[in-house]
């Protein structure tokens, strides 16, 4: 267990070579007789200039490219089915198909100013079934590739590039358990933020998880700058295991536990998610409860209005009483936001990511 050093650009040929018949990068850079600069070549046209594909990489010989292409080598691994924006235009979501006929979802944010932030999916589906969320609700189907897993955010690259602007925060908080699946997620973080390649800060990436606390045992040592956020919803097992079963194999004691290694390890914060269902865990005692296991630590709690899922029980908190929670938690000391949710309109605010849509509805809004 450990830092695992991940090569980016290995990885991304490892995948794309998989993906069109070869066994890894080495036997793929062979058959084309490809030499290390070449492969540096085609690596920062896909994943540093964004290009579309390989056609496109111009100094690249005509008679190599028109080879690898007949081939069948692509920039991206996932297939842009259906992009809607929501109504104010500042959310965009992407259904994408992977090869193998699955769908994965993803959102682009765009906040005042430049900021922008895409939450990506890292599985077909999720293995948690946490009770209020669309994707838990819909069980698991399969582990992503990394390549798969950072072409979603290749995608919202170059789809903001036409308006001159750039991602500069991505989540791991679209569909999965990104920690169920942990070694791709980790090429997906060493490919985001290769300097030869995309580029992005670790500082400019959050990971998400439902509280897998071996996970953050092993992530703690990865020695990275990215942000952990953990899922928490409850601040006690009674109360999190009527809707999140993971609190059967790691309660909520070893998860805080966990938290505090990390913290001790890495000096970094940690934020914790906490989605306000009305009658459930949104009580003053709840409230009072969480801030003693918040106080004094190097911690932050998100607030999140609970969104609306097709056949979810729940009902969400309201505006004001959401406020008073957060009252409690600011009175002693906690620092506390309120998400700002985006995106309802076109289910593609937190939890509402399920990539359900008809086949006859993609054919009717490509
Ligand atoms: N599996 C990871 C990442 C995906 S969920 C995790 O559990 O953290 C990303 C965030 O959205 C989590 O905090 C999740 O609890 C929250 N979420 C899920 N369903 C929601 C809903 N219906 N309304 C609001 N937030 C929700």
């Amino acid at each position: 267990m450990g830092a695992v050093k991940r090569d980016a650009q290995t990885t991304w040929f490892n995948d794309n070579a998989r993906r069109i018949g070869f066994a890894d990068a080495d036997e793929f850079a062979l058959a084309f007789a490809l030499k290390p600069y070449r492969l540096k070549q085609i690596y920062r046209a896909a994943n540093k200039e964004l290009l579309e594909n390989v056609e496109a990489v111009t100094t690249l010989p005509k008679e190599l490219r028109a080879e690898l292409t007949e081939r069948g080598l692509t920039f991206s691994s996932v297939e842009p089915i259906v992009v809607q924006r929501s109504h104010d235009e500042k959310t965009t979501k992407g259904l994408f198909r992977l090869r193998d006929g699955n769908e994965v979802e993803a959102v682009l944010m765009e906040h005042k100013g430049d900021r922008t932030t895409v939450c990506i999916s890292s599985q077909a589906g999720c293995a948690f079934a946490c009770a209020f969320c669309s994707t838990g609700q819909a069980g698991f189907t399969r582990n992503l590739e990394a390549t798969e897993i950072f072409d979603q955010a290749r995608f919202f690259a170059r789809d903001l590039a036409t308006r001159g602007k750039k991602i500069t925060n991505i989540v791991f908080m679209g569909m999965g358990e990104p920690f169920h699946n942990y070694d791709a997620v980790m090429s997906a973080v060493a490919l985001l933020n290769d300097a030869h390649g995309f580029g992005l800060g670790h500082r400019h990436i959050t990971i998400s998880t439902v509280g897998l606390v071996d996970r953050i045992d092993q992530f703690a040592l990865e020695g990275l700058q990215v942000n952990l956020a953990i899922s928490l919803h409850a601040p006690n097992d009674e109360v999190r295991n009527t809707f999140m079963p993971v609190t059967r194999r790691y309660n909520t004691e070893q998860l805080l536990a966990a938290c505090e290694r990390y913290v001790a390890t890495t000096r970094r914060k940690v934020f914790f998610e906490y989605v306000m269902l009305a009658g459930v865990n949104d009580t003053g005692e709840c409230a009072h409860q969480l801030a003693e296991l918040m106080r004094g630590k190097l911690y932050h709690v998100n607030l999140i209005p609970y969104n609306a899922t097709p056949d979810g029980p729940f009902a969400g908190t309201a505006d004001d009483a959401i406020w008073q929670f957060a009252a409690i938690l600011d009175a002693a000391g906690v620092p506390t936001t309120v998400r700002h949710n985006m995106g309802r309109d076109i289910a593609a605010a937190c939890g509402q990511l399920r990539a359900d849509t008809q086949p006859k509805a993609h054919a009717a809004t490509k």
